[in-house]
């Protein structure tokens, strides 16, 4: 397998909005699509994403993890571009459909199938800045990834950006192209300037996200996290992890909390980013005004690895799925 997300399956799922309506959807042969060069995502970015995994067990069965969930989020996404909304049951039927008809290209656990449903604005107008786009194409691709710990688990080093947000207030909370390539610069410049994995975004000191995964601080006995606003993505990622670390007793403190005490915090506690790629990766240092502190000795946490493995344990079938997390297909 290549680079996560560099390798797609030879078939994609594929509807249309138009007319007030959608088109039923189709699995197709993977294609470049045709679009008018004033397709409104071109220009005014009417865009968002999902993006999420299948697993196939050694039943030969997949297993979609969280799929109502991530449909729910991607029509909230659509809701707040003004985009055509996706029918719950449309974008399912697309996702398990698509995943059936590639079932023998799902790799074993620790590899999965990734989930990338897409949909872009394609009305024709370049004086539609102001406009909504009421035409829409809605497609998923399905791309077969390794497992992001292979080369083992090496921890992440985050510059803490505590001036410049992320995103905005209004589509933070969006999965929305724009919001990457606001964060991009950012990243790019801390990276060269810094050597960093990722950019953790604290505007006004206030500790939110990095350009694509939660944050989340654990320690012995507790797990603090930023709470649901729409400043920042909701990851099904952090939400998994908090309702299993209540389950193993650890004390779930969903608040805000301040660079300042971050760096207080950090003295007893581990800190990981969230999200669909990497699970729940460890973090090894921060970089702040130009000084690295590093998070105990650097190397992954304890409290972390046992949250991702249980987690991970439910994702691969080595554990019962309690919570009815995943749907089965095949
Ligand atoms: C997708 C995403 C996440 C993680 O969400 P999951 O549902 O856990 O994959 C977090 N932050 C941003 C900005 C994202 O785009």
């Amino acid at each position: 397998m290549g680079q996560f997300g560099t390798e797609f399956c030879d078939h994609f799922a594929i509807a249309r909005f138009e007319n007030n309506t959608w088109s039923s959807a189709s699995i197709e042969p993977l294609r470049p699509l045709s679009m008018h060069p004033a397709s409104h995502v071109f220009h005014y970015s009417s865009t968002c994403f999902e993006g999420f995994k299948a697993y196939r067990w050694g039943d030969g069965k997949a297993r979609i993890y969280r799929l109502p969930e991530h449909v729910s989020r991607m029509q909230k996404s659509a809701a707040s571009l003004h985009l055509p909304i996706p029918d719950a049951e449309l974008l399912a039927s697309m996702v398990k459909d698509l995943v059936a008809a590639q079932i023998e290209d799902i790799p074993a656990p620790p590899s999965s199938l990734y989930l990338r449903p897409t949909l872009i604005g394609t009305l024709e107008n370049i004086g539609a800045a102001a406009a909504p786009s009421s035409e829409a194409t809605l497609f998923v691709l399905a791309s077969p990834v390794g497992d992001y710990f292979a080369g083992g688990s090496a921890t992440l080093k985050l510059l803490v950006e505590d001036q410049r947000a992320r995103s905005t207030e209004q589509l933070g909370s969006t999965k929305t192209g724009g919001n990457y390539a606001a964060a991009l610069g950012p990243t790019l410049a801390a990276k060269e300037q810094y050597g960093v994995d990722q950019v953790l975004f604290c505007p006004n000191g206030d500790v939110q996200e990095t350009g694509a995964a939660n944050f989340l601080v654990i320690g012995d006995d507790e797990i603090i996290t930023k709470p649901l606003d729409t400043t920042f993505l909701h990851g099904m990622t952090r939400d998994s992890i908090l309702k299993l670390a209540a389950d193993n007793g650890y004390t779930v403190s969903e608040r805000n909390f301040t660079v300042d005490e971050l760096l207080e915090l950090v003295k007893t506690h581990e800190a990981a980013l969230s999200g669909t790629a990497a699970c729940l990766s460890p973090v090894g240092s921060l970089v702040y005004h130009g000084k690295e502190i590093k998070i105990r000795d650097g190397g992954p946490g304890p409290n972390t690895e046992k949250l991702r493995k249980a987690l991970q344990d439910i994702q691969y079938g080595l554990a019962p799925d309690t919570y009815g997390w995943l749907t089965e297909v095949g």
